[in-house]
């Protein structure tokens, strides 16, 4: 038998409806906030990850699945789904369209080789939204009410919004400077990866998972005590706005992403979960003014995050949230005579056009055995056709709660079970 890749998994059954449940409440959120779909190529060429997302990331030196095609071209199943949305921006020159910022949002399947577990997969779903072309702080705060808001509309509430700012190219630089001191006397005892980003990136080892327990990262100096006037008071006006929001946020200085192009504004949502383990963030993101023009485009301030379909799915179904997912049927017709066959598959394709959910028997089941197969649909109404009513012109409707029985008129069976679902 052939199996299923590592780190992949079959979405079918219960776990089907709580993928398209997730994407369905997202797409209409966003669509409230005025933001459009874009949909961009699984693979690009290799060199749009090694230049944007960087090559001192977790996420391009030792996750990416690369490979050669055919013409010997270098590609990259896509990690993330920002360097594709920035490579459409300029190629398709949206800077020159009218209506601007531009405002983006996509799902759809992303490739890391990461170490499978619970909610950590090789091949994950990722939904985000950009907003490219705007360096207000208005944008920083609509993107996180963006995603704390879809994320309460599927029920969820225990989220918190975990917020930083890496400041300007200035701020940032000093605070580099900063933890390099700090750091310098430990690192003999840091993890080798953490010893390479010593030399590449240091900022990037206060997003390290294997050290963030040691003594030099539990005191590393402040990022926020090293931001210039400029970048503190931008970062402050975010923070004002997210209180005019009713977001609950909590300022921790230690985020700092996982990706290289981040400055300003960086954030996670968290899930107070512990089915998640280290995997409780289910949504990060943050400002990067220097992406687009790092490839090739004009100078553009941008903003975005992305969150995990696959954790959202692991959230909802510990909290139980099945109840605001439809999965009953609302009508199950019941047929056994070949008669009676007739009328159903004339009934049920009525039916359906009136946007009524139905099912009937194809299995040559008993009437006993279609009683059973209606319960396990969760059928709201039965309609019972049986010969004897027919030739009378009429119809047995049996509601399946209070299980009351009525006879309709053939001529009025889709006007009844209209105005009774
Ligand atoms: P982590 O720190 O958990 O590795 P990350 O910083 O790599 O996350 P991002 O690149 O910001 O994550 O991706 C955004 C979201 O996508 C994450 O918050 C998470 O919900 C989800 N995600 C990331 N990697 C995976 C994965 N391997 N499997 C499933 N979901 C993932
Ligand atoms: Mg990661």
């Amino acid at each position: 038998m052939i199996t299923k890749p590592k780190g992949t998994y079959d979405i079918y059954g219960e776990d089907a409806k709580y993928y398209n449940y997730i994407n369905s409440v997202f797409a209409t959120v966003a669509n409230y906030y005025n933001y459009n779909f874009i949909r961009t190529p699984i693979f690009e060429d290799s060199t749009l990850f090694h230049r944007s997302v960087g090559e001192s990331s977790d996420i391009v030196s030792k996750e990416t699945y690369d490979f050669k095609d055919r013409g010997d071209r270098d590609l990259t199943l896509r990690p993330e789904g920002t360097a594709g949305v920035v490579r459409a921006y300029i190629e398709n020159k949206m800077y020159g369209e009218a209506n601007q910022p531009i405002k983006l949002y996509y799902s759809g399947p992303m490739y890391r080789y990461e170490r499978p577990q619970a909610g950590r997969y090789r091949e994950l779903t990722q939904f985000g939204v950009e907003v490219l072309g705007s360096d207000s702080p208005i944008m920083d705060a609509e993107v996180i009410s963006l995603a704390y808001r879809t994320l309460e509309e599927m029920g969820i509430d225990n989220i918190t919004v975990k917020i930083n700012s890496l400041g300007d190219n200035e701020s940032r630089e000093n605070y580099r400077e900063a933890l390099i001191k700090h750091l310098e006397p430990y690192i003999g005892e840091l993890c080798p990866d953490c010893q390479k980003r010593f030399k590449n990136n240091p900022l990037r080892i206060l997003d390290c998972k294997v050290d963030k327990d040691h003594v030099a990262l539990k005191t590393v100096p402040n990022m926020l005590d090293y931001l210039n006037e400029d970048s503190k008071k931008r970062f402050d006006k975010v923070l004002e706005y997210l209180r005019y929001l009713d977001i609950d946020y909590e300022v921790d200085a230690s985020i700092v992403r996982g990706l290289d192009y981040y400055n300003h504004t960086v954030f996670e949502l968290v899930a107070d979960l512990e089915a998640l383990g280290s995997a409780s963030t289910v949504a990060g993101g943050g400002r990067y003014n220097a992406l687009v023009e790092e490839l090739g485009g004009p100078a553009t301030a941008c903003v975005g995050w992305a969150s995990g379909v696959d954790r959202l799915m692991i959230i909802l179904k510990e909290l139980n949230k099945d109840k605001e997912i439809q999965d009953n049927v609302d009508v199950y017709v019941m047929a056994v005579s070949e008669e009676e066959r007739i009328t159903a598959v004339k009934l049920i394709q009525d039916l359906r056009w009136s946007e009524i959910k139905c099912e009937l028997d194809s299995l040559d089941r008993s009437l006993k055995g279609q009683f059973k197969q209606a319960d396990r649909l969760k059928a709201r109404l039965l309609v019972i056709l049986n010969d004897e009513d027919l030739q009378k012109g009429l119809i047995t409707v049996k509601d399946n709660v209070t299980k009351e029985e009525t006879k309709v008129d053939e001529s009025e069976i889709l006007d009844y079970i209209v105005s009774n679902i």
